[in-house]
């Protein structure tokens, strides 16, 4: 075999694996390095996203809102259940077993599409020369017309929380516990945070989060964030904020988590403590230094708007470049790369990533915050549906939400979505798409949607920016 290919990818994520299937597919010579290894002991591909991230997080997520509908919701619909239990090692294998379908996935893909992938720890070295360490220690160097680094990203540490096999650990480890924490701690309440403490608080953990921030996702629109904080709080989720952790001891008694808050310094002990701070670059023996690539002080590789380095012929995409961590932004510059350098001129829209936190109910949004357009000085009107008032919603028990359209005051553009209810998820994809085609809420309000639909709380919000929802009480007639 020759060490000769157009691409080759570092990483396969889904930044990476996409851009490799997309250049194989475009008659690209492709090849793909992960150094990644499963559960099982064996490489794996699907980066953190199909091992330890998205995926397993939601499989735990989806089946722990069976068993809080199961032990708490059937009843009020008519369906008597009698005890209902939780299985916690056969909820993990099931999530395993959904791990490995997905994975093995994307080794047919690499096969089918025809991308070379090797197991092994990839580093660029000068000249897009690639050299390839196999798991057994043997060494190879390919050599590139192009290279995609895609290394993804690992999770923070942080010097007052080490990390203690099984008792206090990341995102990982609260993947795996083959238990129910009696009393669980959760550093940082980010969107793994808050996943990651509704899965064990679901099926019975008593869930303290400790956030040092004293906005609660500061990042989400600030009505939908008071909203989704007071209804996880009804759930039993303790999330305190301006709450700093300053240290973690695991002791005999359980894990003494001490912390800073208005208070003065405290304590807090807990079974078990999720570290769930944010993530990093994960660039550890990616670069040689002869590569001509350095990161920056926050570890990233600096790019540009098409995911270019400094360096001709190498690009970087996903989580090692600017943007949010996450998959589908990943995905999405996998794939330009592999378009441009197959000659195309495609581009990421960086102002429509849709985001999403996968609690029940969701919250998801795309575009801008009302308090990202009042300190922009951008004149806008807002409409807004409660899901209380949504027939599907109420035919399906679960009202709690709403959906907020923010539109430019003389356009009318649609200039962001803000969910938080069910389906929030699958909802806000129809405004990424509106705001893709430069909607006017006014477009969105003459669409025709399904009755009954939760889809409908997104019309008449839309609706709503110009006082005419039908099913809410206008003032704003026009
Ligand atoms: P990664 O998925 O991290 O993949 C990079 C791969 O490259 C890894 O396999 C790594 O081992 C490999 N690699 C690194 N360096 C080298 C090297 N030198 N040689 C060879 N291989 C190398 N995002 C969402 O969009 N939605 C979600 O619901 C969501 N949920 C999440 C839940 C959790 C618990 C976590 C931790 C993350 C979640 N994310 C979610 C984030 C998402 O997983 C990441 O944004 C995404 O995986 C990034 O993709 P990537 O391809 O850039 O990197
Ligand atoms: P994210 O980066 O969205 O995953 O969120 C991580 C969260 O952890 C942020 O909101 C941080 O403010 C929070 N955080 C970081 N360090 C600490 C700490 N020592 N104590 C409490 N919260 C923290």
């Amino acid at each position: 075999m020759s060490n000769n290919f157009d691409v080759v990818v570092i990483g396969a994520g889904p930044a990476g694996y996409a851009a490799a299937i997309r250049c194989a597919q475009l008659g690209l010579n492709t090849a793909c390095i992960d150094k990644s290894i499963g559960k099982d002991g064996q490489p794996t591909l699907g980066g953190t996203c199909l091992n330890w991230g998205c995926i397993p997080s939601k499989a735990l997520l989806d089946a722990s809102h069976k068993y809080v509908e199961a032990k708490n919701e059937l009843a009020e619909v008519g369906i008597n259940t009698g005890d209902v239990s939780v299985d916690v090692p056969k909820m993990i294998a099931r999530k395993d077993e959904v791990v490995a379908g997905l994975t093995g996935g994307i080794a047919g893909l690499f096969t089918g599409n025809g991308v070379t992938s090797f197991a092994g720890t990839g580093k660029l070295l000068s000249n897009k020369q690639v050299e390839v360490v196999d798991h057994d220690g043997g060494t190879q160097v390919l050599a590139a017309e192009h290279v995609i680094l895609a290394p993804g990203s690992v999770p923070v540490d942080i010097p007052p929380a080490p990390l203690t096999e099984g008792v206090v650990v990341d995102s990982t480890g609260a993947l795996e516990f083959d238990s129910v924490p009696g009393r669980l701690g959760v550093i940082g309440a980010g969107v793994i945070g808050l996943e990651l403490g509704s899965v064990w608080n679901r099926l019975g953990a008593e869930v303290t989060v400790l956030e040092a921030l004293e906005d609660f996702l500061p990042m989400a629109d600030q009505r939908i964030a008071r909203d989704a904080k007071k209804i996880l709080s009804g759930q039993g989720v303790d999330i305190r904020l301006g709450t700093r952790v300053t240290g973690a001891e695991v002791t005999d008694a359980g894990v003494v988590v001490s912390f800073d808050d208005k208070d003065g310094s405290q304590t807090l002990i807990v079974d078990k403590l999720i570290v769930a701070v944010g993530r990093r670059p994960y660039t550890d023996e990616l670069l040689d230094p002869d590569s001509g690539l350095v990161v920056d002080d926050r570890g990233f590789l600096a790019v540009d708007d098409t995911c270019a380095t400094e360096q001709a012929g190498v690009y970087a995409v996903g989580d090692v470049v600017r943007g949010p961590m996450l998959a589908h932004k990943g995905t999405e510059e996998g794939v330009m790369v592999a378009e441009r350098i197959a000659g195309f001129k495609p581009q990421v829209n960086y102002e429509t990533i849709p985001s999403v936190i996968y609690t029940h109910p969701e919250i998801a949004w795309v575009g801008k915050t009302e308090q990202e357009l009042k300190s922009e000085g951008v004149e806008f009107n807002a409409g807004s549906f409660p899901f209380a008032a949504s027939g599907r919603a109420l035919a399906a028990n679960d009202t709690q939400g709403m959906v907020k359209v923010l539109a430019d005051a003389e356009t009318d553009r649609i200039l962001g979505v803000h969910v938080l209810g069910p389906q929030a998820s699958e909802i806000v994809a129809q405004a990424v798409i509106a705001m893709e085609f430069d909607a006017s809420a006014e477009d969105l309000g003459l669409i025709m949607f399904a009755h009954p639909t939760l889809s409908e709380a997104l019309h008449e919000a839309a609706l709503g920016v110009s006082g005419h929802a039908i099913h809410m009480m206008n003032r704003k007639r026009k």
